[in-house]
């Protein structure tokens, strides 16, 4: 419960299917007092705010639902940039960012003049340059403006390790890092149930079918998550609400948890200049703590391979700011 004068405020820009869906999510958990849309289709947004408004009545905690303007990111300590579009059947992230970087320069520059001193969490795709831009537009410390990253994508690998093993999915400790998108990997050395490591798992001799805990499998299958839900339905939602209003609950209450998000990196495996996702700290602040580490060397080659990949279809963009 939040006490008199102690509000938490949170603008969604972008009130689309993944920015109500945040603000839904952020509602049903009770963890804001206020929330505030922004979206250039002023009726969309309008829209969205009596449908959630309506929702509010069946919340036990009192919540506004409201649209506004840039001005209200001044005094916000969350700022979710969800403003874009559903990546399309077939289209790929890396292919929304011409239309992304149209729209992305002037909302950072609205948030930067706004005076904002919150924390920034980017869902909009490509997500890894968008939080890079955002890092370079918005003169905040790099804890305060990351995004999401892979930590949808290891949302759907506790999954599907839970799936072929039968252990509950709380039990999964299992991350993946580098791009969200087609280049991000399996922390492969690092996967438990429950603290047990999965060769020690499978030498148990418990599990029938090993072969859909093989990496490679698992990757394949965790990629193509997002490409299977758009192609059946036209966007995703669901899963990345429910990351975002963990990220928030986790800063909130100053959880302290691990998780991987999209941050930029200042030399953490040799990498500069680009947001990617490795393991953080999440806490009061934000992202404090980049965690660096021990990676085999495949996995630190595939990490370099998938900030190459990054910079390869970013550069151009980033080169500009
Ligand atoms: P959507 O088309 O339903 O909504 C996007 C909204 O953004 C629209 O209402 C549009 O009017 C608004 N918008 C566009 N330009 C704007 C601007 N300059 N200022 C304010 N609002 C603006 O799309 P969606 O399904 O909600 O997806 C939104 C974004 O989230 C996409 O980039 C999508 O790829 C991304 N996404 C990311 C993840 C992830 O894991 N990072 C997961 C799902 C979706």
């Amino acid at each position: 419960m939040n006490l008199p004068g102690n509000k938490h405020k949170i603008v969604i820009i972008g009130a689309g299917f993944v920015g109500s869906q945040c603000a839904a999510s952020l509602m049903t958990l009770g963890l804001v007092d206020e929330i505030v849309l922004l979206d250039v289709n002023a009726e969309r947004a309008r829209a969205q705010v009596m449908d959630l408004d309506d929702m509010a009545s069946g919340i036990p905690q009192r919540i506004m639902v409201r649209t506004g303007d840039y001005d209200d990111c001044s005094d916000a300590e969350f700022v979710i940039i969800a403003a874009g579009r559903s990546r399309r059947p077939g289209q790929s992230r890396r292919d929304m960012l011409a239309d992304t970087m149209v729209s992305l320069l002037p909302i950072a520059k609205n948030i930067r003049e706004s005076g904002f001193s919150g924390v920034s969490i980017s869902v909009t795709n490509p997500v890894d340059v968008v939080t890079e831009c955002l890092y370079r537009q918005l003169e905040l410390p790099r804890s305060q403006v990351f995004g999401t990253g892979t930590a949808l994508d290891s949302a759907r690998l506790r999954r599907l390790v839970s799936e072929y093993t039968g252990i509950s999915r709380g039990q999964v400790q299992a991350f993946a890092l580098g791009e969200h998108g087609e280049s991000a990997f399996i922390w492969g050395s690092h996967i438990r149930l429950e603290g047990i490591p999965i060769p020690e798992y499978l030498s148990l001799g418990i599990q029938s079918d090993t072969s859909c805990l093989d990496l490679s499998y698992l990757t394949q299958r965790m990629r193509q998550r997002g490409t299977h839900i758009v192609a059946g339905k036209g966007r995703t939602e669901y899963g990345i609400s429910t990351v975002v209003a963990g990220i928030v609950a986790a800063i909130l209450h100053d959880e302290q948890i691990m998780m991987p998000l999209s941050v930029h990196l200042e030399g953490e495996y040799g990498e500069s200049g680009i947001s990617v996702s490795v393991p953080c700290i999440v806490g009061t602040g934000g992202a404090h703590t980049i965690l660096e580490v021990q990676l085999t060397e495949e996995e630190r080659a595939m990490l370099h391979a998938s900030c190459e990949a990054i910079r390869g279809y970013a550069g151009k963009a980033l080169d500009r700011l």
